[in-house]
């Protein structure tokens, strides 16, 4: 595998070793996930975390993938958004393995990222994205030279609020996946149930979501005695309707034909099925890459650090320093 790229995610939970042949191809992540004893994120814990697992995960990616160190063309790393002391592990690991294989260096825009390995997993050429994650909720498109922002939450991200609701009920980190259990239990057991039976705030301003307002309403109709299962089904129809909602009117803005699906709430069978329903009627593609490529990972760090390397862009020692505010439109995106 001569002149792979090795990508190397720490943006916050998980801390992640991917690989992208020069062709294109995606190979398997090599990740580990901080998860909290209790409460939420810690990011000097989870930095810590990152660090002790590094050579591990490393050496397994090598071992696995069978690649020596000339095989290797370039590594890449998530230079931002994310938390500080997380991306700093990743910055600090990558920058070594540059130098002590003496390849380039690729800082890479995290949420670019996860259009990238979208549009190389599905073959989608020009798509928005609902880009549905921990941390960040936004819709995206290509206008010139930039993936613009042109929706996203105000407040937290989609995968936040599940998390938060799902630890108040007991239910550890990652809460997503077990909401979307209970919702799909009680709704087979209750297949006729009307939305209006679990009444939630739906918040969407125009392109704008925001998620608080709908997460201390869904905890309160808990303690108000509804069942877990009804409560999670309502807050997944609300939650999701409201991000549709928002990506479809960006295929209208933008008179884009395809709506790609990123980051790991977009795992939700319930999501996918909604963004199937709204794109048939819209006469639109629906798309979303394999599990494994929609939550954090390396691979699609790879996969953007190829494309810039295709350009040439990579990044001097002295610019490598880590932005956790770094904004989706910031990097110019000089690949096809
Ligand atoms: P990411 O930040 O992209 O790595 O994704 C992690 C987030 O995705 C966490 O908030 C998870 O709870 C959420 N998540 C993962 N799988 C699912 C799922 N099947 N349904 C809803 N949310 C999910
Ligand atoms: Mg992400």
């Amino acid at each position: 595998m001569s002149g792979a790229i090795i990508g190397v995610e720490s943006t916050a939970h998980t801390f992640s070793f991917g690989v992208v042949s020069k062709d294109g191809t995606p190979h398997k992540s090599y990740s580990a996930l901080y998860r909290p004893q209790e409460g939420g994120i810690h990011p000097r814990e989870a930095a810590d975390h990152h660090s002790h697992l590094a050579s591990e995960l490393i050496n397994s990616l090598l071992e696995n993938e069978k690649l020596q160190p000339s095989d290797i063309g370039a590594i890449a790393f998530s230079q931002g958004p994310g938390l500080g002391p997380c991306l700093r592990v990743g910055a600090s690991v990558s920058r070594a393995l540059s130098q002590k294989w003496n390849v380039p260096l690729i800082g890479v825009n995290h949420c670019v990222a996860h259009i990238e390995i979208g549009r190389n997993q599905t073959g989608c050429h020009d798509p928005v994205l609902l880009y549905v994650s921990g941390g960040n909720t936004q819709v995206i498109a290509r206008a010139g030279d930039r993936y613009r922002v042109l929706g996203e939450t105000l407040d937290i991200g989609i995968g936040n609020m599940l998390d938060k609701f799902a630890r108040a009920q007991g239910l550890a980190f990652p809460g997503g996946p077990k909401i979307e259990k209970l919702a799909k239990e009680w709704h087979i057991q209750n297949p006729d149930a009307d939305i209006e039976m679990i009444s939630l705030p739906y918040n969407v301003q125009g392109m704008d979501l925001n998620f608080s307002g709908l997460l201390n309403a869904a905890l309160q109709r808990v303690v108000e005695g509804h069942d877990l299962g009804a409560v999670c089904w309502s807050l997944q129809e609300h939650a999701f309707a409201a991000c549709i909602e928002v990506a479809e009117r960006a295929l209208a803005h933008t008179g884009k034909s395809e709506l790609l699906l990123g980051g790991g709430v977009a795992c939700n069978d319930r999501i996918r099925e909604m963004t199937r329903i709204m794109c048939e009627q819209r006469n639109c593609a629906g798309i979303w890459p394999e599990k494994q490529f929609c939550i954090d990972n390396g691979t699609m760090i790879a996969e953007l650090g190829r494309r810039m390397l295709e350009t040439f862009e990579t990044t001097e020692f002295e610019d490598s320093e880590i932005n956790p505010s770094l904004r989706t439109d910031h990097t110019i995106v000089t690949w096809n």
